[in-house]
C-alpha cells in the first residue's frame, strides 16, 4: 500500500493537485481527515473532512483514535487509524492533504509513507490565490502566510519537492513520484518472491 502525504504553504493549490491525481487513479483514495474547523460554503461532512467538535475530537484524540493530529491555524486536524484501517483492507493506496507536523508524525508511523512537498513560485502568488479564495479574512491569511514561512523551512526534510508554477505540470510531477512508489521493492514482494520460487 502507497501512502502519499502532500504538504504545501497554505495556498499553492495543493488540493487542485491532489484532485487531479484523485481524478487520475481509482486505486487512489483521498485520506479525510477529522477537523474543529468550521466548514466552507462547498465542503459537505464526511466528503472533505469530518467535521467534529472541539469536544469529540478531543475523546478521539485520548481514545488514540488518531494516527496523526496537529493544531494549525487555531484548529485541530486528524487522521484516524481505521479510515488507513479501511484503506488497507480495500486494497486501494492513501492520499494525505496534511500539513508539515502530521506529515513528519505519519511518516514515523509508516516509514514507507512518501512525503512531498509543493512549492509555490512566489509569496505573492501564494497571498493572491489566499484572496481570490473569498474565503479567508484578513486575519487569516495573515496568520496563514506567516505559518507558510515555517512550513517552508520543513520542506527540507521531504522526499520530494514538487514545484507549482504550471498546474499541469506540477500534476506530472506527482503523478512520477505516485507510480515509482509502485516499483519499490516492497510494493513487487510477490514478483519477486514468484520468481526466486521458480528456480531455473
Ligand atoms: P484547511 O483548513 O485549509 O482545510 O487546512 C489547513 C491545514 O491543515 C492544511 O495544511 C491541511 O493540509 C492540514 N490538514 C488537513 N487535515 C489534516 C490532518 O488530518 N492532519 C494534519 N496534521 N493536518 C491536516
Amino acid at each position: 500500500m502507497v501512502h502519499l502525504i502532500i504538504c504545501a504553504v497554505s495556498g499553492t493549490g495543493k488540493s487542485t493537485i491532489a484532485r487531479h491525481l484523485l481524478d487520475r487513479y481509482p486505486r487512489l483514495r483521498l485520506s479525510v481527515s477529522h477537523t474543529t474547523r468550521a466548514p466552507r460554503a462547498h465542503e459537505v461532512d464526511g466528503v472533505h473532512y469530518h467535521f467534529t467538535s472541539r469536544v469529540e475530537f478531543e475523546r478521539l484524540s485520548a481514545d488514540d483514535a488518531f494516527a496523526e493530529w496537529a493544531e494549525y491555524a487555531g484548529n485541530l486536524y486528524g487522521t484516524a487509524r481505521s479510515m488507513i484501517d479501511g484503506a488497507a483492507r480495500d486494497g486501494v493506496d492513501l492520499l494525505y492533504d496534511i500539513d508539515v507536523v502530521g506529515a513528519a508524525n505519519l511518516k514515523r508511523a509508516y516509514p514507507d509513507a512518501l512525503t512531498c512537498f509543493v512549492l509555490p513560485p512566489s509569496w505573492a502568488e501564494v497571498e493572491r490565490r489566499l484572496r481570490a479564495r473569498g474565503t479567508e479574512t484578513e486575519a487569516s491569511i495573515a496568520r496563514r502566510l506567516a505559518a507558510g514561512r515555517r512550513e517552508l523551512e520543513a520542506a527540507r526534510t521531504f522526499d520530494y519537492l514538487v514545484l507549482n508554477e504550471q498546474l499541469d505540470a506540477a500534476v506530472a510531477e506527482l503523478d512520477c513520484i505516485y507510480r515509482a512508489a509502485h516499483l519499490r521493492t516492497a510494493e513487487r514482494r510477490a514478483t519477486l518472491e514468484r520468481l526466486a520460487a521458480q528456480g531455473g
